[in-house]
């Protein structure tokens, strides 16, 4: 094959009028064209030099290795200072390009055209000037910014020729390759380790949080129940009157509220969270803190426009969390619109067995930037924030299996979109 090859080669220089006995001068590029191709091949330039300087014997031999890209341009060569300097004027530069047509039968050109490792030894060249070498090539294609191609190539004197350079070559070509592969699996588990450590380091912060919670919680119930424990003790008193029964009522409901509420903010804090679950109707859960949220908005000029089918939606949930998250969510959109707007809350059920859930604003949105530390714990851009509630409510999402999405535009807008799973 190899042979048949070099033969067809030969009549093409034939019928192109190229003289055996002239040396061919071979276009050469620009040093800006060179050091570009040089640099795109980076790597590859990198790891042959080691891995040839390895399997390859220089020095003790006449032998010149070359590396060309997949158009036949010489980016790098290794060899012998002395022999280096003996084939500059065989044309063999750095940024020589090594095309048939200038330069006739090459190995180059012959390994890009057919994809195959070439041998090219002593007459078999076209020029007599080759007449007394030889020269192998082996073409490689790595995968990745669209295959990048070249060739590695030998260049010895015939008396040298052995069909061993040609498995050293094929040999570098490999390891470069695996090489590569290596590389880029690094950088992928790099990337993974990034994302896991910051996630890590999301979770030490609620651990951190659900402590404080807990201990938090303590502190205020010890009070709590002294205080109901007095206020029975007042009830039971037998001037008590009218009056007083309504406060008595007051009271007990007002501190049932602040138990209900330091319960709730540990189950949210806390790392596991309640996972209490029963069948309720999204539309009411939605519809109501809608109403809640209404006179508040109203007073921010703020309209909350509830969007939601007319049948119910059902979901096994827990419906306080979800009130939570609408509440955060809402609370958030109403402090994006300092000057007033509208605020869409939308809930539909999907063909594909998810509910979703849209809060819409037509605040200042945010930047790509903003988008990924919003979901974090202690992430805030406000003055009197905390920056908990959207990382609040990404945990209770996440532990009915859903997800939360977000869509924004700097000026125009935010979306948070969620999805549950119904089943
Ligand atoms: P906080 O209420 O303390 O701001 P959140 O977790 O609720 O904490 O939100 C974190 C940050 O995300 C906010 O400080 C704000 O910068 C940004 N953010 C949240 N919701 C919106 C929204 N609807 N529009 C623009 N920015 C938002
Ligand atoms: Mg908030």
């Amino acid at each position: 094959m190899n042979r048949s090859y070099v033969a067809a080669c030969r009549e093409r220089c034939i019928q192109r009028g190229l003289d055996p006995e002239i040396i061919p001068v071979p276009n050469v590029l620009a040093v800006n064209d060179l050091t570009e191709r040089k640099e795109r091949y980076h790597d590859i330039l990198e790891m042959t030099n080691f891995f040839a300087n390895k399997l390859l014997f220089f020095g003790k031999y006449p032998v010149v290795l070359c590396v060309t890209d997949g158009q036949a341009v010489i980016l790098d060569m290794y060899g012998d200072e002395g022999i280096l300097q003996s084939v500059q004027h065989m044309g063999l530069v750095l940024g020589a390009v090594y095309r048939e047509q200038e330069m006739g039968i090459n190995t180059v050109s012959l390994a890009l055209e057919h994809n195959k490792p070439i041998k090219v030894l002593g007459n078999e060249h076209y020029h007599t000037y080759l007449a007394e070498s030889a020269c192998y090539s082996v073409p490689f294609c790595y995968e990745g910014r669209g295959g990048i191609t070249g060739t590695l190539s030998i260049l010895t004197t015939l008396e040298n020729a052995t069909d061993m350079y040609l498995g050293g070559l094929l040999a570098v070509v490999e390891s470069v390759g695996r090489e590569l592969l290596l590389r880029k699996q690094n950088q992928k588990l790099c990337m993974l380790n990034q994302i896991l450590e910051e996630q890590i380091i999301v979770s030490e912060k609620f651990s951190a949080v659900g402590k404080l919670a807990a201990g938090f919680a303590h502190e205020i119930r010890n009070p709590l129940t002294s205080i109901s424990g007095f206020i029975q003790l007042l009830q039971e008193k037998e001037t008590v009157d009218y009056k007083d029964i309504q406060y008595f009522e007051i009271i007990r409901s007002e501190l049932a509220r602040i138990n209900k509420l330091v319960t709730d903010f540990v189950g949210v804090a806390k790392p596991e969270v309640s996972t209490v679950r029963q069948k309720h109707d999204l539309k009411n859960v939605l519809g109501e803190m809608v109403v809640f949220m209404q006179s508040q908005a109203l007073l921010c000029k703020v309209e909350i426009v509830y969007q939601a089918p007319d049948t119910s939606v059902f979901l096994e949930c827990n419906d306080m969390q979800i009130k939570q998250v609408m509440l955060n969510l809402i609370q958030n959109a109403i402090e994006a619109m300092p000057d007033g707007g509208q605020i869409i809350v939308a809930l539909s059920e999907e063909e594909t067995g998810f509910v979703s859930i849209r809060v819409q604003d037509e605040g200042g949105g945010m930047t790509e930037e903003k988008k990924k530390k919003v979901l974090q714990p202690f992430f805030t851009t406000k003055e009197n924030g905390c920056g908990l509630g959207l990382s609040v409510c990404l945990r209770i999402i996440e532990n009915h299996q859903g997800q939360i999405e977000i869509d924004s535009q700097k000026g125009k807008g935010t979306t948070f979109h969620i999805k549950l799973p119904k089943g």
